[in-house]
């Protein structure tokens, strides 16, 4: 069994059981005898299966975010948006199934036609900072691509995934198409990557348990998807409105208390407008509101444990503080938002994915380099500009090396465009109208004619 805890109070408040080699084998056995009927099914039937699917999500939106409150210390707004984001990525993909269309190619004799075949069972491994957005953004599209899933949620965050795989089978999936399996990524995930039926790992987590899936991956080629860190860039011209990217510069690095792989966590100003906004940043920061998650008001939760606290810790003690916010003292693992001052590129803070509500800020002197301090680093998942100038927002989008920006704000992810990394950052897009092509391979059958 694995203990769960409440990061607002430290208190174990339920424990769930934690899977070993045996139980692993068996869900994925049963996942792949699961297969055959699964692809068969019609796919207008699996599409509305998948509806009902998102219906049964929405009736228990309030109940999914509760858990993910006290399970995550996710603040009650995000976590309502999550739950409900898996029904929205739910209902999108619903669509695909009778859209998974193939090709039909000029031959000569004969008639030349592709199809997208779905892989069997598919893998997907959870990390805690987001469970159930992660876990729909893999299940969703490899359902409707006719797959089987079983899914690994983070040994920390395991219950709005259990409570997700319930919520299929009353939906009226048929049993053992997706399949939730709780338990140590070192037993679990390690057999999810090893085990031959399973044809396609969807992993999101750390760059360097990533990096080791890859290689276990490549002794049985087996596809995988990879959505791994980020440090990514806010970058502030002084031409932008900065009172507006001031104002919104704090929820771009410090919603979900920072523990976000999109998180804007390296802040590039102009050094004409570097004053004026530190100056507009530094309010904006202290009244950003940590407290309760459960509270309506709440903008930001705890650290999800003692250790990513003492993590996020590290980086503060040597590094020169600009200003912070505040926290609540007393238990649970709360951290304030802090703003630090980069005196180099190689400051570790401004280097290293914290994954906690720091920003480390840098001056630059012009767009060359601006882009070129943007792209010093290994990652290359999001990031942002301001600018009131259009064509220098292209070319900066262009040039910055990561897989998605936004302009002008700090856009969340749509679960209708395409999503992933670039560099060490990941592999592979989710989301977007292509994802469910990502789930199948391509077959291509010639038929004689003559
Ligand atoms: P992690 O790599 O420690 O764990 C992720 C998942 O992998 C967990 O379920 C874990 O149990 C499992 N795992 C651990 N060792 C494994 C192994 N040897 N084989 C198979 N599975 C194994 O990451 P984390 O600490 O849970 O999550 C934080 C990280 O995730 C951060 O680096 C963050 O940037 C990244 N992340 C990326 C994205 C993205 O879309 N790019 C999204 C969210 C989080």
């Amino acid at each position: 069994m694995t203990e769960v805890i409440n990061p607002a109070t430290g208190a174990v408040f339920t424990s769930v059981p934690s899977s070993g080699p045996e139980e692993t084998d068996d869900a994925i056995e049963r996942a792949q005898r699961a297969f055959p009927a699964w692809r068969a099914v019609a796919p207008g039937d699996r599409a509305r299966l998948l509806r009902r699917f998102a219906a049964v999500v929405d009736v228990h939106v309030d109940e999914l975010a509760g858990l993910e409150v006290r399970n995550a210390g996710h603040t009650i707004g995000n976590a309502r948006w999550e739950a409900g984001n898996v029904r929205d990525v739910l209902d999108y993909y619903a669509g695909a199934p009778e859209r998974l269309t193939g090709r039909q190619i000029p031959v000569a004799g004969g008639v030349d036609v592709t199809f997208h075949e779905p892989l069997g069972v598919v893998g997907i491994i959870v990390p805690w900072n987001f469970p159930m957005p992660i876990a729909g953004w893999g299940f969703a599209p490899a359902l409707a691509a006719g797959n089987t899933v079983v899914l690994k949620p983070a040994e920390l965050t395991p219950l709005t995934a259990i409570r997700l795989g319930e919520l299929a089978l009353e939906a009226g999936l048929p049993e053992d198409v997706f399949t939730v399996v709780p338990g140590k990524g070192s037993v679990v995930g390690t057999r999810f990557v090893t085990h031959p039926a399973v044809r396609k790992i969807c992993f999101t987590g750390s760059t360097d348990v990533g990096k080791s899936v890859m290689a276990a991956c490549a002794e049985q080629v087996k596809r995988v998807t990879l959505e791994l860190g980020g440090k990514s860039a806010n970058v502030v011209f002084a031409d932008a409105d900065l009172e507006k990217a001031a104002a919104a510069a704090p929820a771009s690095v410090f919603d979900n208390a920072g523990q976000d792989c999109c998180a804007r966590s390296r802040l590039l100003v102009q050094d004409s407008a570097y004053e004026t906004f530190l100056a507009l940043l530094e309010p904006a920061v202290t009244a950003f509101r940590v407290e309760d998650p459960s509270r309506e008001t709440a903008q930001m939760g705890p650290l999800i444990s003692a250790g990513q606290r003492a993590s996020v810790a590290s980086y503060v003690q040597q590094a020169d503080v600009a200003f912070t916010g505040a926290a609540p003292d007393g238990d649970g693992w709360w951290f304030p938002p802090t703003v630090l001052l980069a005196h180099s590129t190689g400051d570790r803070h401004w280097r290293e994915e914290v994954f906690g509500p720091v920003l480390s800020v840098l001056p630059f002197r012009d767009e060359a380099e601006a882009i070129r301090l943007a792209n010093d680093t290994s990652y290359g998942l999001s990031g942002s500009i301001w600018t009131r100038d259009l064509g220098r927002a292209l070319r900066v989008s262009r040039a910055v090396e990561t897989g998605n920006l936004s302009v002008n704000s700090h856009s969340s992810v749509r679960y209708w465009t395409p999503f992933g990394g670039v560099k060490q950052s990941g592999l592979g897009r989710e989301l977007g109208p292509d994802a469910p092509l990502s789930f199948t391979d391509v077959k291509n059958v010639f038929i004689a004619t003559d």
